[in-house]
């Protein structure tokens, strides 16, 4: 055990969005240290069978804590566990600094006066924009990238919603699926234009992963499709499948 694995503390972990080759170094040796783990249900079970069998395992996000666990219940397990002195891996999906509620779990734990640190992931959109075979950022293209969601607490999210309208504007949309009739309709206030491409992925690096290529007319469609979780590239389309296929000479 190495000091980032100190007993009595909280190291925040990213999973990454699902394939194990995806989780970085850092993320398995803390789980191989872990003594107790508190996870999201958005971690899948290839990650989850890399936790020893004597660490605890707390599920933080179905039945018996519920579909959405309350934070304070999180907070509590997580602090609960440390100061009775285990090392404690919170294991959250991609990276946990985004779209991961870390700032108030940060703060639930410098209340209680526990030591913590953070291990970064990789976030769903690499992942997602790998699948298609696209940069998330190109000279010429786009030169900034936003990430976005289009739900926060109170709803559906407001967003700077007329620079995305923009051509050539690229960003990776979180927790959408019942969003998009919604995002399409500010986007297309704003002036985007109906046929700007936009690319769901669905389970993106996972054994079930789908893309569903699409356009802002046709992103309703495209998103009652998906059941797994799915991040929306806008202003994204697949790679053409040919390039993505060096080996296929022309004839
Ligand atoms: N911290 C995570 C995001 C958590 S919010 C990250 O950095 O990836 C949950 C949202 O993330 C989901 O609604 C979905 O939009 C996205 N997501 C997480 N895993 C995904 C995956 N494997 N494929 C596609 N989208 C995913």
């Amino acid at each position: 055990m190495t000091a980032a694995h100190a007993k009595a503390s909280v190291a925040l972990v990213g999973a990454g969005p699902g394939d194990p080759d995806l989780l970085t170094l850092g993320a398995l040796r803390a789980l191989q240290a872990a003594d107790v783990v508190v996870h999201d249900r958005l971690v899948g079970p290839e990650i989850l069978a890399l936790i020893p069998p004597t660490a605890r395992r707390i599920d933080a996000g179905k039945e018996g804590f519920g579909p959405s666990t309350p934070q304070p219940t999180i907070h509590a397990a997580m602090i609960d566990a440390a100061r009775d002195g285990a090392f404690v891996v919170r294991l959250k999906s991609g990276d946990p600094g985004i779209f991961g509620r870390l700032e108030e779990e940060l703060d639930a734990l410098d209340a209680a006066g526990i030591p913590w640190r953070i291990v970064p992931g990789l976030t769903a959109a690499s992942a997602a924009a790998a699948a298609l075979g696209q940069p998330l950022t190109a000279r010429g293209r786009n030169g900034a990238l936003t990430l976005l969601t289009a739900h926060d607490l109170q709803g559906f999210a407001d967003q700077d919603w007329r620079a995305l309208a923009r051509p050539g504007a690229v960003a990776a949309i979180y927790m959408v699926i019942a969003a998009s009739r919604f995002l399409q309709g500010r986007l297309m206030m704003h002036g985007a234009a109906p046929d700007t491409p936009v690319s769901l992925v669905e389970n993106a690096s996972r054994p079930d992963q789908r893309i569903h290529a699409a356009t802002l007319a046709s992103l309703p469609a495209a998103a009652a499709a998906c059941a797994g979780p799915a991040v929306i590239l806008w202003g994204l389309a697949p790679r053409a499948a040919r390039a993505a296929l060096p080996a296929i000479k022309e004839a």
